[in-house]
């Protein structure tokens, strides 16, 4: 019998009866191994209504016992990562050892929101003016909602849901339609952990769903993590509608390989960079500029260790990079590779038309790689989302910077060098808001905000930390006097 993924709502796994089902696909087998439910905004209303009622007790709840949730979740976690990370390979697609990793950097998020007692603190002070004092509390919202991409199902709901409930508020998580069963199991240990009823919820489903959350006047902020373009539209929409909203998009990442970089170092972090996740992480270097001498031994190299990559289904031994998400995914990725090619763009190393033995229905696209790619052609500046690094070359580091700033998108820039003041320049001229030096995935540690700038992120305050703590608090100012007369002395 199909596994039918559910909603989960006032604390009960719930069948939206009069749902649509949408099939849950193993992209390396291309057969389908789940239904979800298509929520409808009636449904999505009533688990609105149940984290309103829930948050009165909620925000009440000191949060010192707040906290106590999150390490049952944390030790959860940690007992069931295997299964899980199992999970994620196949609806995901992504290797195991992928798996394993996005879920350590998701459970970073649990632990630092355990440190809630001392993140959420005010400030105070004393005689602002003679016997008169002031005081900054933060105070929770009120129902707050994510809705989250299929590239990381392990770690991109963590990134939101401990600071949104730990701060008091009440969560409610619309995970991506294609990757539903990892997100069901997160809140099977939710419910183990004993979070009262309403306090965290999911309800499965698209557009529809989605819009119903923006609509739904007792959300109170809205945290998005997906493509631009809908980025755009669920910040535009969010906002319109009085809520606080926190939209990251998608990603172009520019990679400069200086020739005093070591090359070996650099070329095997640039192919884990580019191809690790099938291509599909916005973290991905997705085009590497070459500055100098730089060009042919980087060249030569980053075309071995695409060849080499071992491409396979992900619990498979030794597999290196798993296949890509649908198979519209693949034929627009082969698509774009075909189009730059009749543009007179080198194919170095051709990914399309490969198949794994045994996985013949797989949606395969092998790494791949393309040599003089103009900075102004559509493929230096689109999202590929696929494992194809673009090559690019530059004489100078001033002009590679020029390459790296010539771009919409601004979620992370990198450098490879052994020269300080190389890497200084570049770390202050780059604009992205993620940098790496001598780094392939500059991805924030949870106690670091995720900092995307430019298309890559729509709003004021970023996923994690400090950054999540306020996103989810509103700050209330007492200013207060209590003269000696006014008081029976004793
Ligand atoms: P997507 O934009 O297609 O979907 C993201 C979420 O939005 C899903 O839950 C989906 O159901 C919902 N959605 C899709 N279309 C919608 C619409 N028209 N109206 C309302 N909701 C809609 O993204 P995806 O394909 O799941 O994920 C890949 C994208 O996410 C890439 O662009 C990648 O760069 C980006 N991403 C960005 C970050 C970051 O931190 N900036 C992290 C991971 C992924």
């Amino acid at each position: 019998m199909t596994t039918k993924i559910l909603d989960f709502i006032d604390g009960q796994w719930t069948d939206a009866k009069a749902a649509d089902l949408l099939d849950v696909v193993n992209p390396a087998e291309g057969a389908s191994i789940a239904q979800v439910v298509m929520t409808p905004s009636t449904v999505v209303a009533q688990a609105v209504e149940a984290g309103h009622t829930a948050f009165q007790e909620w925000r009440a709840t000191p949060v010192t016992d707040r906290i106590q949730y999150m390490f049952k979740l944390k030790m959860l976690l940690e007992e069931h990562l295997d299964d899980i990370a199992k999970t994620i390979t196949n609806e995901c697609g992504k290797t195991y050892k992928e798996s394993v990793g996005e879920l350590r950097r998701g459970i970073e998020n649990v632990e630092v929101s355990c440190g809630m007692p001392s993140l959420i603190q005010g400030y105070n002070n004393e005689d602002i003016a003679r016997g008169i004092d002031e005081h900054m509390f933060r105070q929770p919202l009120g129902v707050v909602a994510a809705i989250t991409p299929f590239n990381f199902p392990g770690m991109i709901p963590l990134w939101f849901l401990p600071y949104a409930v730990a701060t008091g508020n009440c969560f409610i998580l619309k995970p991506s339609e294609k990757v539903p069963m990892t997100t069901a199991k997160l809140f099977e240990l939710i419910e183990q952990a004993g979070f009262p009823k309403g306090v965290i919820q999911l309800v499965n489903g698209g557009k529809e769903t989605v819009d119903a959350l923006l609509d739904h006047p007792l959300v109170r902020a809205i945290s998005f993590v997906g493509s631009t373009p809908v980025a755009k539209y669920i910040y535009s929409r969010a906002t319109a509608n009085g809520k606080r909203a926190q939209c990251q998009g998608g990603a172009k990442n520019p990679v400069i390989i200086m020739p005093d970089a070591d090359m070996d170092t650099a070329t095997r972090i640039m192919a884990d960079s580019a191809f690790g996740c099938a291509g599909q992480r916005c973290l991905a270097a997705s085009v590497a500029i070459t500055v100098g001498e730089a060009k042919n031994t980087f060249t030569e190299q980053i075309a071995d260790a695409a060849t080499s990559r071992k491409v396979g289904y992900g619990l498979d031994e030794d597999v290196q990079m798993g296949p890509v998400i649908t198979k519209e995914s693949k034929t627009r990725i082969e698509g774009i590779i075909a189009n730059g090619q009749q543009q007179g763009i080198n194919v170095l190393v051709d990914g399309r038309s490969k198949t794994v033995g045994g996985y013949d229905d797989g949606y395969w696209v092998f790494p791949t790689v393309l040599d003089g790619v103009p900075p102004e052609s559509d493929i230096a500046t689109t999202e590929i989302f696929g494992p194809v690094l673009s090559l690019m070359h530059a004489n100078t580091i001033d002009d590679a910077i020029a390459l790296v700033n010539a771009r919409s998108f601004g979620n992370m820039a990198c450098i490879f060098t052994s020269s300080g003041s190389a890497a200084r320049k570049f770390r202050n001229e780059a604009d992205a808001g993620n940098v790496g030096i001598n780094i392939g995935v500059a991805a924030p540690m949870a106690f670091f905000p995720f900092s995307g700038w430019n298309d890559s992120f729509f709003g004021d305050l970023h996923a994690q930390s400090r950054h999540g703590v306020e996103f989810y608090t509103q700050t209330k100012v007492v200013v207060e006097r209590w003269p000696k007369e006014w008081s029976r002395q004793f």
